[in-house]
């Protein structure tokens, strides 16, 4: 593990107009806790529905009404962490976040401040160049999500939909440990298949259901962290690159001009590529956390927390050391396989018993370009493993050539079929038998008596020949067997 970063080494860079930058990020991630109610009532948590129909009482805040916590979403904080190689804190308390906000009847969110669920954890992420960074997670808390205003309904009234108040979400920080956009990038991507294996947040991005603040700041190589700007509630992973790489160049642009970066809360806007000034710090709010005196303190058995290390999943790390060790994959074909559950899962069903390099190139090769095309997940792939894995026998037997195979591949994509039929029902199996070939090459050469005299001062027309056979076969004459052939027949 002596490949693995220390924060202090300097891993990237940007050049300014005097010399070099280092950018700094940290981030704070919301997640929606994948459950079937939210967070303390008994309303439904899911997406979408007619707006105010996954509304009570508790959600409108209603005087009186109290909050129940729902296990099941503090099941999934802890699942969470686990997954996160984080502290579980048996002990952890909701406060109340005041603010007001016409989307927050309340008048505050229950969130969790000083004694968060989750403590400090890692998350090792492997970098496009194959290095392997160790991102550590500063903690993980649970609160509610708010409901949402729109202000372009209709022209003189705004309009509040309440289905949302009261989700629960879980938001997870990280310590300033990235440093480019490429890393930021890569580090939601871990996080976000980690949340998927553990089925703790869907991480459907365009949903909402994962979103990013962003802390970005600058620095010449190995000084002081800088002061940072945090860049509010960016949607997608190629967003968040885009906004890392804005911020960090305006940032080194102010400071090299002389002026000071200010502390604030900007936003990433979209059509522009910019981030702007939303808020700075002076007006930030001052939220007067008290613990919520309608919730008691959070109190985690051993033996609950002990129920869920045994119903892990396999995550994606050890997912990946296993499929290097048991099928002998380098780490790039298996960072691809394990960065969808599923991805792994038809890997190992198809290399059952098959050459597992094969295997891996058929399913990111042909399949993956296949589904793109289609623009299908793995899970609704028109080819099954077990379709796949019949398809990599008949190449292995020598029924197909690689050419016949793909050709074959594309009919089972279109109708559903197994190789074996298709094959079958259009004659396609690779013809290996000597004395066939040796019929098709001693009628091309028959035929083409001057190009045989030619091809010995000329050995380039060997190719011709071959591709004239293979042609007259409809490329189902074993191609070694008929390149062998010709040499032998032409006399070289
Ligand atoms: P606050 O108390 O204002 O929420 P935190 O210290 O908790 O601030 O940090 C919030 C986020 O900002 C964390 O993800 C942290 O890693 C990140 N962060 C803190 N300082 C910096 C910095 N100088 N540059 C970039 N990111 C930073
Ligand atoms: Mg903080």
């Amino acid at each position: 593990m002596n490949d693995i970063n220390t924060t202090s080494e300097v891993r990237h860079t940007i050049e300014g107009q005097n010399g070099e930058w280092e950018i700094i990020i940290g981030l704070e991630i919301h997640a929606q806790v994948t459950s079937e109610s939210k967070l303390f009532s008994g309303s439904s948590a899911s997406f979408g529905g007619a707006p105010m129909s996954h509304v009570s009482l508790v959600d409108a805040a209603m005087p009186g009404m109290l909050p129940v916590i729902n296990k099941h979403c503090v099941r999934q904080a802890v699942k969470t962490g686990l997954g996160l190689n984080a502290k579980i804190n048996s002990y952890s308390v909701f406060d109340r976040k005041n603010y007001f906000y016409p989307d927050l009847p309340q008048g505050y969110q229950i969130s969790q401040f000083k004694y968060p669920i989750i403590g400090e954890g890692e998350v090792k992420v492997s970098l496009k160049d194959g290095e392997d960074i160790i991102v550590r997670i500063e903690r993980l808390h649970l609160e509610q999500d708010a409901g949402k205003s729109f202000h372009d309904i209709d022209p003189e009234n705004s309009y509040i939909d309440l289905n949302r108040s009261g989700v629960a979400l879980m938001e997870i920080v990280t310590m300033p440990d990235l440093r480019s956009a490429e890393e930021a990038k890569s580090f939601v991507t871990k996080l976000r298949t980690i949340l998927r294996y553990l089925e703790t947040c869907d991480g459907n991005m365009e949903e909402g259901s994962l979103r990013a603040d962003i802390n970005v700041s600058v620095r010449r190589p190995g000084d002081n962290l800088g002061t940072r700007c945090e860049i509010k509630n960016v949607n997608s992973i190629r967003f968040i690159g885009m906004a890392i790489e804005y911020e960090a160049r305006r940032q080194v642009n102010e400071i090299e001009n002389g002026r000071e970066i200010i502390q604030e809360t900007r936003l990433f806007d979209v059509s522009t590529g910019e981030t702007r000034s939303m808020r700075s710090k002076e007006e930030a709010h001052d939220y007067r956390y008290f613990p919520d005196p309608d919730l008691l303190p959070l109190n985690l058995e051993d033996d609950f927390i002990k129920e869920i290390i045994n119903e892990l999943p396999e995550l994606p790390d050890h997912k990946k050391e296993r499929l290097v060790r048991t099928y002998g994959l380098n780490s790039y074909d298996a960072d691809i396989l394990v960065s969808d559950k599923n991805y792994a899962e038809y890997f190992e069903s198809v290399a059952n018993g098959r050459d597992p390099k094969i295997s891996v190139n058929w399913i990111t090769g042909e399949l993956f370009s296949a589904l793109n095309k289609l623009n299908l997940d793995i899970h609704d792939s028109p080819v099954s493993s077990e379709q796949l894995g019949e398809l990599i026998d008949l190449i292995s037997d020598g029924t197909l050539s690689g050419r016949l195979a793909k050709d074959v591949f594309e009919i089972m994509l279109e109708t559903k079929k197994n190789p074996k039929v298709i094959v079958e029902e259009k004659n396609l199996s690779q013809i290996t038998d000597e004395s066939s070939i040796e019929k098709i090459v001693d009628k091309i050469m028959e035929s083409n008596i001057d190009k045989v005299a030619e091809a010995r001062e000329k050995p380039k027309l060997i190719g011709w020949f071959v591709g004239q056979v293979m042609k007259e076969s409809q490329g189902k004459a074993n191609p070694a067997t008929v390149n062998n052939l010709v040499k032998k027949k032409i006399g070289i």
